[in-house]
């Protein structure tokens, strides 16, 4: 019998280790270059709003395929060439085979276990859909007490718990993602010392709602969580207001959330789509069209999904953050 935050953590590393994540599930990267290329536009933007440091560690956590950060960089040589002089790639994997793929997509960079690892000094940190990997706990409130889930087996066995740090009503259940918070606190140490910018893109509501958001995907199909463990990707909502909580309580500044629409075209998702359009044949154009209004159309990637940056206490307003308290 395992914590689910155990099991969880034990199977996603075997999972990335093992198998093609992309065979699984698609992200926005994957979908259109236009998404890693604005992202690459708005770390510029926000790399001149924290004062154009130099050198500045330019980072991503779970970079994939490193799709988004080869797009990125790619517009930085032209658009921002300081910038890209100044940015040293930094990636936090923890999957080796992640990492060979990602050495051939982005010559040059290092490599960390974790965030809380990352060098010293100034940086902007990139994150899409890697919060939502890390492992959570459940807890459920159960008259007066609380329970917590655990994994055996064949299901899961719910055991008698010290109460969570959250509120709930009889009957509902709770999640915490602990090293989500822990990110957080350790922003909230290095923002201190340096300035800094970590832009977070992932799904979950704006506001924290109990339920059950665990989801296991194999071969793209929703499976149970504890069948096979290591080949099915495990993911849980991202509690974007309780991270903005610990993020503040550690000093930071916290932008946003922000759905990924209004986000997206507010930086100009829409714009780049129609520039690299037209230098497609009809078939091409519509299908790059069709990827941008997958992203940001509410009722597919655009509401669900959030935007979030956490900064530096004092940081100016960063690009397409600005409309907060959005509903999820
Ligand atoms: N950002 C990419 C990939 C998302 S999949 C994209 O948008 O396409 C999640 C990524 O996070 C993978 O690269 C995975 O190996 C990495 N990852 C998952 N858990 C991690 C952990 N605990 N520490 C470091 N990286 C992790």
């Amino acid at each position: 019998m395992r914590r689910l935050d155990h099991f969880m953590a034990a199977a996603n590393a075997q999972y990335y280790a093992t198998r093609d994540p992309f065979f699984d599930f698609t992200t926005a990267p994957e979908i259109t270059q236009a998404f890693g290329e604005v992202l690459g536009a708005w770390a510029a933007v926000a790399w001149g709003t924290i004062g154009r440091p130099d050198p500045v560690i330019l980072a991503e956590a779970g970079p994939g395929r490193g799709t988004l950060m080869a797009d990125a960089m790619r517009v930085l040589g032209r658009v921002a060439p300081d910038f890209g002089r100044a940015a040293r790639l930094h990636l936090v994997e923890s999957s080796p085979r992640l990492r060979t793929i990602q050495a051939t997509a982005l010559p040059g960079a290092a490599w960390h276990d974790a965030a809380e690892e990352l060098p010293d000094g100034p940086m902007i940190l990139l994150a899409n859909e890697f919060l939502d990997a890390l492992p959570i706990r459940q807890f459920r409130r159960d008259g007066d007490g609380w329970t917590e889930r655990h994994v055996i087996d064949a299901g899961f066995v719910d055991i008698v718990a010290a109460p969570p740090s959250r509120h709930a009503e009889d009957g509902e259940m709770v999640e915490v993602c602990e090293p989500a918070h822990g990110l957080m606190r350790a922003l909230g140490d290095r923002f201190r010392h340096h300035p800094g910018v970590a832009l977070f893109l992932d799904y979950g509501p704006a506001e924290s709602a109990p339920g059950d958001s665990l989801q296991a995907l194999r071969d793209g199909a929703p499976v149970e969580p504890w069948v096979s463990p290591g080949t099915a990707d495990l993911t849980a909502h991202v509690d974007f207001s309780a991270l903005a909580a610990t993020a503040r309580k550690a000093g930071c500044e916290v932008q946003g959330p922000v759905p990924q629409g209004i986000f997206l075209a507010g930086i100009g998702l829409f714009q780049r789509t129609g520039q690299l359009a037209q230098t497609q044949p009809p078939a091409g154009a519509s299908r790059l069209i069709e990827a941008a209004r997958r992203l940001a159309e509410p009722d597919r990637m655009g509401r669900l999904f959030k935007a979030m940056a956490v900064c530096h206490a004092g940081c100016p307003a960063l690009p397409g953050l600005e409309s907060s308290g959005a509903a999820s």
